[in-house]
């Protein structure tokens, strides 16, 4: 869908991307992660010609980016960025409005789709449709900011670090949110951050750049377990290389019959090795019962096989 065919990217005769190949497909969530000055935002904003390329060439659906009309191509590729550039004088409906509007759509639609987003990012529309942007907490916000960014349901979203500035508890709940929506709606996402753990929870593959080059290509488990050099390892952090590794895998595969006597604690399916085996440390056990979300026991799960077959 889009596709990197060596691009290059200079500043003031600096090179900023040295020779970029990259193919990214329909349907990814696709993470670009790197240091700061990696070459990340340079490579985003020359997907919708915020900065053009200097060598190389870029296609968007098999047609060079440099052949379409500027603003048909941004239209087609929703833009979120840190500081989220809402309209202060405009209400969150105007704003997430603001795409549709330019498109002639008739009102009915623009509201219909209005509410749509709002729902779909957790905002009720009642009361924040008519509230202004410094009403609304920073989550909120940055909610609105991505809504916005989806209003025209443009095949691509373009995600510059938008939750780098929020609070943990908030971030982690935008994370949850982006995901549902990636899942639902099956639209390709470019995501820009240097937070690994923001990475490795939300891509499906995993671009780490360096100092305007990949480093690695490939899914957060590839990344972890097969870095490619020194620069991968490091940068992912080697001392928890296990731990993450805990996080990315879930004890479904683990779930096994309850024989003998059926454990006190019970933890869901959806779980991490991570969890279960933190929930099992702190409540001094080997073995949790393991039940779905209507609370049906599924069966269990002991410490020892959590901890042995994770290279399975
Ligand atoms: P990242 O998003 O990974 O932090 P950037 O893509 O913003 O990295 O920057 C990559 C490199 O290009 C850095 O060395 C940065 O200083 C340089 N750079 C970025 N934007 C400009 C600009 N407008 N003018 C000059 N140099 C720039
Ligand atoms: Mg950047």
């Amino acid at each position: 869908m889009i596709r990197f065919e060596h691009t290059r990217k200079l500043y003031d005769g600096a090179a900023a991307i040295r020779e970029l190949n990259l193919d990214i497909q329909q349907g990814e969530l696709l993470v670009l992660l790197g240091p700061s000055g990696s070459g990340k935002s340079t490579v985003l904003k020359m997907v919708n010609r915020m900065v053009s390329h200097d060598g190389g060439h870029i296609f968007f659906n098999g047609q060079d980016i440099n052949s379409f009309n500027v603003q048909d191509l941004r239209r087609r590729m929703g833009y979120a960025i840190q500081s989220v550039g809402l309209f202060p004088h405009r209400t969150v409906a105007q704003n997430i409005a603001t795409v549709p509007k330019l498109l002639g759509w008739d009102a009915h639609r623009v509201q219909a789709r209005v509410y749509e987003l709002l729902k779909l990012l957790a905002l009720d529309p009642e009361p924040y449709a008519s509230r202004y942007p410094h009403q609304l907490s920073g989550g909120q916000q940055q909610r609105v900011g991505v809504a916005r960014a989806m209003a025209a349901d443009p095949d691509v979203l373009l995600m510059d670090e938008p939750f780098g500035a929020l609070d943990p508890v908030t971030r982690a709940a935008l994370q949850l949110t982006l995901k549902t929506i990636h899942r639902a709606t099956g639209k390709t996402i470019l995501f820009v951050t240097h937070d690994i753990d923001e990475a490795l929870l939300l891509a499906t593959r995993i671009v780490l750049l360096n100092q305007g080059r990949i480093a690695q290509v490939g899914t957060p488990l590839e990344l972890l377990q097969q870095p490619a050099n020194d620069f991968v390892a490091d940068f992912l952090g080697r001392a928890d290389l296990g731990l993450k590794q805990l996080s990315l895998r879930t004890i479904a595969p683990h779930i096994q019959a309850i024989e003998g006597t059926e454990p006190i604690h019970a933890i869901a399916h959806t779980a991490t090795l991570r969890e279960a085996i933190s929930q099992m440390a702190a409540l001094h056990v080997s073995t949790l019962c393991v039940t779905d979300a209507a609370g049906t026991l599924l069966g269990q799960v002991r410490a020892a096989d959590l901890l042995e077959n994770q290279h399975a």
